[in-house]
C-alpha cells in the first residue's frame, strides 16, 4: 500500500510531534563541546513523499550539524562510485555490537572496520571517496549530500573546530586503519574530510528530503535529480537497517520496523522504501546517543501510517 492521504499525513506528523513533546528525558552530547550550548527544547517532524510532499511539525527548519547521519550518504556514493563487491569487501556490513567510536571493535577483527556506520568504517569510507586531493574529495562528498537534500548544504565553522580541536580519538583510528594497511588515503587527511561532512548543517525537512531520496530509488522527489542508483539506495537502506542506530539497532528495528541513522546532534533520518523518508531532529539523547524524543516520533509515525516492513497487515 501507500501512505494515507495528504491530509491525514499532515494530521498525523502534528500528532507525532505533540506526543513526543511529553517526553524532557535524555541529555545533550557534551563531548563535542560545541553541541553542548544548544537549545534541548528544539524539535522538529518532518516526512516527505516519494511525490515530492513534505510535511512539517515543530522546529522542522531548524539547522543542526547532520554528524554521523552523513555516514549513510556518504556510504551512498561510495557504493554508486566503486560497487557492492568492492565495498562490501573493504568496509564491511556487520553489526560490531560496539559503540561507534569503538578502537576494541577494530582490534577484535583483525583491523576491519566492520560496517559503515561506526566511525572506523565512515573515516574509511570517506577516504574511498575517488578524489585527487582531499579539497576534492570534500567538495565532492559536500556536493554529493547536498544533492540528496535538494539544496546547498553549509558547514558549521564552530562545529567543525570543536570537534576537530578534540577529536583524539578520531585521528588514533584513522591511524590504526593505516597501520592494518586499511586505508590507502592520508589518515588524518580523511579524519579531517570525516569532520567536516559530520558538520554539515541540516534541518529535520533536508532529512525527510534526503530519506526520500533513498525511499525513490536514489532519484531526489523534490528535484528531480537522479543522485545514486536504485541499487545503491537498496544495498545503503540494507546496512542500516542492521547498524543505524548505535548499540539499539535492534531494538530500533524490533520496535520501528525500519531502515534509520541517528547523529549526535539528535537528528534521526528514517526510510520507508517506496514511500517515503522521516526526519526528525531533537538534541536530548539516550545513552548510546540516539535522539529520545526523534525515537518516539518516528515509532509514531511508522505505526499510524503503517510503515514497519515486517507488517503483514
Ligand atoms: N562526528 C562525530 C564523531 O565522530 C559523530 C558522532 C555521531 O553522530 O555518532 O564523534
Amino acid at each position: 500500500g501507500s501512505l494515507p492521504g495528504w491530509e491525514e499525513v499532515d494530521r498525523l506528523v502534528v500528532e507525532a510531534h505533540r506526543d513526543a513533546l511529553e517526553t524532557h528525558e535524555g541529555e545533550v552530547a557534551t563531548y563535542i563541546p560545541r553541541l553542548a550550548s544548544v537549545d534541548p527544547e528544539l524539535f522538529g517532524v518532518s516526512v516527505a513523499e516519494v511525490d515530492g510532499a513534505v510535511h512539517t511539525a515543530g522546529d522542522a527548519h531548524a539547522t543542526f550539524s547532520i554528524q554521523s547521519i552523513s555516514k549513510a550518504f556518504v556510504y551512498a556514493l561510495v557504493c554508486e562510485e566503486l560497487g557492492h563487491d568492492t565495498v562490501r569487501e573493504r568496509i564491511g556490513v556487520n553489526n560490531t555490537g560496539l559503540a561507534f567510536n569503538s578502537v576494541m571493535a577494530i582490534e577484535l577483527n583483525d583491523g576491519h572496520p566492520m560496517n559503515p556506520m561506526v566511525n572506523a568504517g565512515a573515516i574509511a569510507t570517506t577516504a574511498l571517496v575517488p578524489a585527487r586531493s582531499t579539497d576534492e574529495r570534500w567538495e565532492r562528498i559536500q556536493r554529493g549530500l547536498s544533492a540528496f537534500a535538494g539544496r546547498r548544504l553549509e558547514l558549521d565553522g564552530e562545529v567543525y573546530t570543536s570537534e576537530a580541536d578534540t577529536n583524539q580519538r578520531n585521528r588514533a583510528i584513522g591511524i590504526l586503519l593505516q597501520a592494518y594497511g586499511r586505508i590507502d588515503a592520508d589518515p588524518l587527511a580523511a579524519v579531517d574530510v570525516y569532520t567536516r561532512q559530520c558538520s554539515l548543517l541540516v534541518s529535520a525537512t533536508d532529512l525527510a528530503v534526503m530519506g526520500a531520496t533513498l525511499a525513490d530509488g536514489g532519484v531526489n522527489p523534490v528535484t528531480g535529480e537522479r543522485v545514486v542508483a536504485a541499487s545503491v539506495a537498496r544495498d545503503t537502506l540494507a546496512v542500516l537497517a542492521s547498524t543505524g542506530l548505535y548499540e539499539r539497532s535492534g531494538e530500533w528495528l524490533f520496535e520501528i520496523g525500519l531502515p534509520g541513522k541517528s547523529g549526535v546532534a539528535g537528528g534521526i533520518v528514517t526510510v520507508s522504501p517506496g514511500k517515503g523518508g522521516i526526519g526528525v531532529f531533537s538534541p536530548r539523547l539516550d545513552r548510546v546517543g540516539n535522539s529520545v524524543r526523534g525515537q518516539r516520533a518516528t515509532r509514531f509515525l511508522s505505526r499510524s501510517l503503517g510503515l514497519d516492513v515486517f507488517a503483514s497487515d
